[in-house]
Parts: C-alpha cells; structure tokens; sequence
C-alpha cells in the first residue's frame, strides 16, 4: 500500500461516513467470517507510544530491536515527534508480520487501530479536554457488518478494551497538539529526548535515576514506585509520567507535574 501523507490520511477520515456517539452499528469479528484475517495486510498502520510499550512487553523484547525489525520512522514535520509504523512483511499480499492462519499472534496487545476497527476515531483538543469523533469504515471485503451486536462506538471500544490505549494515546496527542500550537517544532535535542522517553522506557528509567530526576518533582512516592516498577501497570505509569515529563522539559511547566 502507497504510504499516505499526512494532509491524504485527514482527507481520506474526513471522507469516511461520520458515525454519533449515541449511534448504534451492527458488527462482529471472529475467525468463522468468511474474510478472517484479510484486513490484516497492506496496512499502514501508526502505533503510538502506548501501542509499542504493549507489543514489547507482549514479545518481550528491547524497544530498539522492536522498532527496528517492526516499523519505518518518520518525523512529523508540525512538532517535531516521531511517527512509528508497522512494517508489512516484504512478501506478496504484504501480511502484517503479527498475522498466522489462526488470527492475530499479538491479539491481546494488538495496536490501537487493530482494536478500534471498524471505527475510526478522530480526537482534537478543545477548552474543555479531549474532543471525539468516529467515523466507520466499512470495506468491501470486510462481513463484519453482515452479523452481529448492535452497539455504539463507546461501547464497542469497551469491548475491544480500549480505555486504557485511549487514555495513553489522547495524553500524547494532547502534547502534540501544545507544541504544534506554539508554533515551535522540537529542536533536534528535544527530538532525541522525546523518542528515548516515550518510546524506550527502559533508557527512560536509567535516566531518571541518573539524572536523578524525582528530587527535583513534587511527586508522591506511589507514583514514583510505580513508575521504576517492571510491570504492565509500571510501563503504564512510566509513559504517562514521560508524556507530562516532555511537557515540563519543553514548556518549563506542566499540568500534572511540578517542580519543587
Ligand atoms: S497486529 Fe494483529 S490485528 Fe493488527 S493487523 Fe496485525 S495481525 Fe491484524
Ligand atoms: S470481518 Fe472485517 S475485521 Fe473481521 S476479519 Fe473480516 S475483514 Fe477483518
């Protein structure tokens, strides 16, 4: 699949039918459908922070051999972050590298976008918080929507167990978007720093206790606990703190953190 622009993917959403928060939709995905695993194939498809934090930890490997053998790498040009995508295996019909004859190898830390599918999901940051907006993609190959539950995008997010990858995804899009609107793109230094913060936390973790970081943050010793601990709820508390980190390094304020 030709890899889309960034201005291609907003027009290509913006094209998609909108669906309303309170508007139920009939779908069902299990490998009975006569289209099982299809759609996983010449994908472009973004992981975020919190998607790749959960695929190294499902396959147990380091973040740099995981985004080396897995994705490409591009810089958004607006704020300066890194763009991580899965890389389809170099072989006809371009098969995710996660796919086998029985599903997904990955499905209970499958990406955010693998789980939101059908939906699509469009956030903006507003006055008051995080906006949403859905739209539904429905592809012709796809007997998804030939059967199935009727429910509405909330509730097949919560069937597809996304609260946790939507909670990470809209704190990092929240960061994008500040920087972006300050007009003032990572610098090279903060380009380095926010790609060995969000997405190797482990180097994260040995920089904290380097540069002993925690005594110069008003932080209570739970958080700090969980944040150095090697677990999926550590991972979880360690990337929410190098989101509000970054912020604090590169606006010299954050919301949810405080210098001493
Ligand atoms: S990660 Fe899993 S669900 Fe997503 S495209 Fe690959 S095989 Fe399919
Ligand atoms: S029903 Fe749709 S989502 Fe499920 S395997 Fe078929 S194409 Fe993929």
């Amino acid at each position: 699949m030709e890899e889309l622009s960034r201005d291609d993917k907003r027009e290509f959403m913006e094209n998609l039918p909108e669906i309303k928060a309170n508007e139920r939709f009939c779908f069902d995905c299990h490998p009975q459908v006569p289209c099982f695993n299809q759609c996983c194939a010449e994908l472009t498809l973004p992981l975020t922070p919190y998607d790749i934090m959960r695929l190294c930890r499902h396959l147990g490997m380091p973040s740099q051999e995981f985004l080396t053998t897995y994705t490409d790498m591009q810089i958004i040009e607006e704020t300066g972050f890194a763009m991580h995508t899965l890389k389809m295996n170099r072989e006809p019909g371009e098969p995710c590298p996660f796919v086998s004859p029985v599903g997904c190898q990955v499905y209970e830390n499958r990406p955010s976008a693998c789980r939101a599918y059908p939906l699509g999901r469009g956030t903006k940051l507003t006055a008051e918080g995080v906006a949403e907006r859905f739209f539904l993609v429905h592809e012709e190959h796809c007997h998804g929507f030939d059967e199935g539950s009727q429910r509405t995008p909330a509730e097949w997010f919560a069937n597809q167990g996304l609260a946790p990858y939507n909670n990470s995804n809209d704190q990092y899009m929240r960061l994008m978007s500040l920087v972006q609107a300050s007009g003032k793109p990572l610098d090279q230094r903060l380009q380095a720093m926010s790609r060995l913060c969000l997405f190797h936390l482990t180097s994260f973790r040995q920089m904290i206790e380097k540069m002993r970081i925690f005594a110069h943050l008003e932080l209570d010793a739970n958080r700090k606990a969980m944040i150095m601990e090697d677990s999926l709820e550590g991972d979880e508390a360690c990337l929410a703190f190098a989101i509000d980190w970054m912020e604090l390094v590169i606006f010299g304020q954050a919301e949810h953190l405080k210098r001493k």
